[in-house]
């Protein structure tokens, strides 16, 4: 590789808003066949919104609301900025929770006013040993199950919005001759959704933080060359293990700092980008 043409693709990158670590990932990315996308927070805006509240047993909707919201206000998922934006319009304090535990994936635990209380998906009820529920809970968005005592008293559906840059940057990976991969830990109904919208290939749901990374590790040993793209929120370890990661501005620094890529514009055609200017640095290199 002559280092002229690689500063010319890194200083151009920089002006698409793309920031190159080093020479060997703008190398990579040039023989990408495969892009790995996570969901929350890089597909979608990552500021959810709380579409429905449903309490099942003898419990009003205020009181489940601040139940969730006490052990949410702990927590620091895009759930949980949700949850707690519902609590202030809705006057609810958080009440003091002691006990907290985050499950990666899954949800958050903890007593508050010394009841143990689940907040998160199947996989965290059946973690708990909390029989599972009818499946009256709708489908459409994230649905989030809250247990208290060891049993089910309701849940909540929370919903994200599509960056609007999404569809059209997938329509361009997919004239670059990339397959997409959706890889996200939520339900396989929401992961359908967002890529029947958005034309994505393929999806991977249901996936534990831990084994994002097992997932690309698998599509590497397949022969693949594999792009993940994410916002670094459980998803750092999947991007180390790519071939190429590229981290999305809302990144936090554990991504930055496995990431090979920075896209710091707010706008996700900036990957496609990404992908042209390896390709035309490496046509100039070779
Ligand atoms: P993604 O892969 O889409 O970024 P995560 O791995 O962060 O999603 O979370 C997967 C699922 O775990 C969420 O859809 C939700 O059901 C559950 N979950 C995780 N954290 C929380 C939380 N703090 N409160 C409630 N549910 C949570
Ligand atoms: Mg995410």
């Amino acid at each position: 590789a002559t280092p002229t043409a690689l500063m010319v693709g890194i200083g151009h990158g920089a002006t698409l808003g793309i920031l190159i670590k080093g020479q060997d990932a703008l190398e990579a990315s040039g023989v990408i066949d495969t892009i790995v996308l996570d969901k929350t927070g890089t597909l979608t805006t990552g500021e959810l919104v709380v579409e429905s509240i449903t309490p099942t047993a003898d419990l009003s909707e205020h009181d489940l609301l601040r139940y969730v919201a006490s052990i949410e206000h702990n927590s620091e998922h895009p759930i949980a900025r949700a949850i707690e934006r519902r609590a202030t319009t809705d006057s609810i304090t958080p009440a003091p929770v002691t006990h907290f535990k985050v499950h990666p994936g899954q949800g958050a635990t903890g007593k508050v006013n010394g009841h143990q209380v689940t907040v998160g998906n199947r996989t965290l009820l059946q973690t708990e040993g909390i029989a599972p529920l009818p499946d009256s809970a709708p489908s459409n968005a994230s649905v989030v199950y809250v247990a208290v005592d060891g049993r089910v008293v309701g849940w909540f559906g929370v919903a994200d919005r599509l960056r609007a840059s999404a569809a059209a940057a997938v329509e361009t990976l997919h004239r670059q001759k990339l397959r997409t991969i959706l890889l996200t830990g939520d339900s396989e109904v929401v992961a359908r959704s967002v890529a029947g919208a958005l034309g994505i290939d393929d999806v991977r749901a249901g996936v534990l933080p831990a084994d994002k990374a097992a997932v690309i590790e698998q599509l590497r040993a397949d022969g693949h060359r594999v792009a993940m793209v994410g916002d670094g929120i459980n998803d750092a370890a999947a991007l180390a293990t790519a071939d190429l990661g590229l981290a999305v501005v809302t990144g936090t620094d554990i991504a930055l700092k496995s990431a090979d890529i920075i896209l710091v514009r707010d706008d996700l055609r900036v990957i496609p980008d990404a992908v042209a200017l390896a390709r035309r640095t490496r046509q100039t290199i070779h």
